[in-house]
């Protein structure tokens, strides 16, 4: 669905494409041997070439292009047998290089697509290309008064930048594309998808336009890093456009940077500072040849893809779509589902995976990943609920004290005593006190008053406090009264 503006002169529709960068997985840089941990001291994994030393030659990583190539099966691209680094220019401190090692005209992954799952249905986003480049170091700015200083661990670690297609409409669509993409990455194990560390993030291009009319002029907001961010950015990107062509004025297209603190984007550099970066085919390194052996085999060892799972769960387990794509998003939610699934009713154990234990989650702000509560915890709830020892209603009543115990179900429904009634002849003895204790209402209810049946489950209820299993005190009451 898209998301419109409505302006003075009526509704805008917005226009967004997302470049991603994805720093890849792997324990060395991309043309070097040094160590990609992050966290170490300042300028200890450094190599000559990524101190950018005259003479130091680089030397692709086959790993970093595994990843890669993974990464383009995983989002139904054309893998390309022929690709090109090309040397893409510029000055910057954090760059000793003078040049960054990118791949331009031709990537290593063309054309591909991924789906998103809309709550209008699916919509199919797709992806322009994913390349290979190396990362800059770090300038950082604050920690002496006089100096910048320059920390070269990140420099050439290993980025894909997946571009994709101007096919988003709306914040909602763009948030679900990066959720999407970052539980492809973590699946395949390319990425680890951490955009607090920086590992993913997104440069974000807006525009906007009059329904059905051509795209407008792209503004792109660089370097993005939480998802939450990137919705503010564009809803904020998206009225200042608006107001600006409204008010007469034209769209300059410009590099701009999101301030989180104030929630506003501002600008960084026009067009007409924008560099021209000379690529040029980087003579240090031949042209990189896959082959489709190569690819054939790499394909082979694709694991369960999120969509594929997804196909799999809604038969599998009578899933709708957006059940499975929430319980599927996720490795760890998809594996503590099936964990929970296994022999029990799959549609009880959705509702209280992704109704109840995710509502928790959210109220105190933790992954379950993140938390103490393992399957078998909800598990052993679940099978109180399905052999009718308590109700659906009290352990609603319970789950929140119950999660933050550290009992297993057994011994915090006995610490509770509130399992449920459901012994026949315990509920048949309930049922005949409450029989002779009104036998007026007997009469009547035989005599045709109907309606007194309700009264008699109440009484008996209430004898039992709440205890007896409903469905077990009609059936006995229905025996008794007829
Ligand atoms: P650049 O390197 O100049 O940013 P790229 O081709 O790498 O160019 O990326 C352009 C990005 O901008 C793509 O994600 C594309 O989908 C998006 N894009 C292109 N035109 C528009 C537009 N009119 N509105 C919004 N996004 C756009
Ligand atoms: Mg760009």
């Amino acid at each position: 669905m898209s998301f419109f503006i409505e302006g003075d002169t009526g509704k805008w529709e917005v226009v967004l494409g997302l470049e991603v960068h994805a720093q890849i997985k792997s324990n060395s840089k991309l043309f070097s041997t040094a160590s990609t941990e992050w966290g170490g001291d300042p300028n200890t994994h450094v190599e000559l070439v990524d101190c950018g030393m005259p003479g130091a030659l680089p030397v692709i990583n086959e790993f970093c292009v595994n990843q890669a190539i993974l990464t383009g099966l995983s989002i139904n691209a054309k893998i390309n047998e022929k690709s090109i680094f090309d040397r893409k220019n510029y000055f910057y401190p954090d760059l000793p290089q003078g040049y960054q090692i990118s791949q331009f005209e031709f990537p290593i992954v063309g054309n591909g697509f991924l789906m998103i799952q809309t709550k209008e249905g699916e919509k199919r986003i797709g992806i322009t290309r994913l390349h290979l480049e190396q990362d800059a170091g770090k300038s950082i700015h604050d920690q002496d008064i006089k100096n910048t200083l320059i920390d070269l661990n990140r420099s050439g670690c290993a980025l894909m930048e997946i571009v994709s297609e101007p096919d988003l409409r709306s914040p909602e669509e763009a948030a679900l594309y990066v959720k999407k993409l970052r539980s492809i990455l973590r699946c395949i194990g390319s990425c680890d998808g951490n955009m607090e560390k920086g590992n993913l993030r997104a440069d974000v291009n807006v525009s906007v336009r009059k329904p059905d009319s051509e795209m407008g002029t792209r503004c792109e907001i660089k370097n993005v890093n939480s998802i939450k961010f990137i919705q503010k950015a564009i809803e904020y990107e998206a009225r200042r456009q608006v107001e600006i062509i409204e008010s007469g004025k034209k769209i300059i297209q410009e590099t701009r940077l999101f301030d989180p603190n104030k929630g506003e984007t501002r600008s960084m550099r026009g067009k007409e500072e924008s560099h021209d970066y000379r690529y040029f085919p980087d003579p240090d390194l031949p042209p990189l040849i896959i082959s489709k052996e190569k690819i054939e085999e790499l394909k082979r060892s694709l694991p369960e893809l999120p969509d594929e799972k997804k196909s799999r769960f809604i038969s599998e387990y009578s899933l709708t779509d957006y059940d499975a794509e929430v319980l599927t998003d996720d490795q760890y939610v998809s594996d503590f589902f099936e964990e929970v699934v296994k022999n029990r009713d799959s549609k009880l154990v959705v509702s209280w995976i992704s109704v109840e234990l995710f509502s928790y989650l959210k109220k105190n702000s933790i992954e379950l990943s993140e938390s103490k509560i393992t399957s078998k915890k909800i598990a052993g709830l679940l099978d109180y609920i399905i052999s009718g020892k308590i109700s659906n209603r009290q352990a609603k009543e319970l789950f929140e004290p119950y999660l933050k115990s550290n009992l297993e179900a057994k011994d915090f429904i006995e610490k509770m005593g509130v399992e449920q009634v459901s012994d026949e002849g315990e509920v048949e003895g309930l049922i005949n006190r409450v029989l002779q204790e009104n036998p007026k209402m007997v009469e009547d209810y035989k005599n045709g008053k109907d309606k007194l049946f309700g009264f008699f489950v109440g009484q008996v209820m209430k004898e039992s406090k709440g205890k007896a299993n409903p469905q077990v005190v009609n059936k006995i009451l229905k025996d008794k009264l007829t």
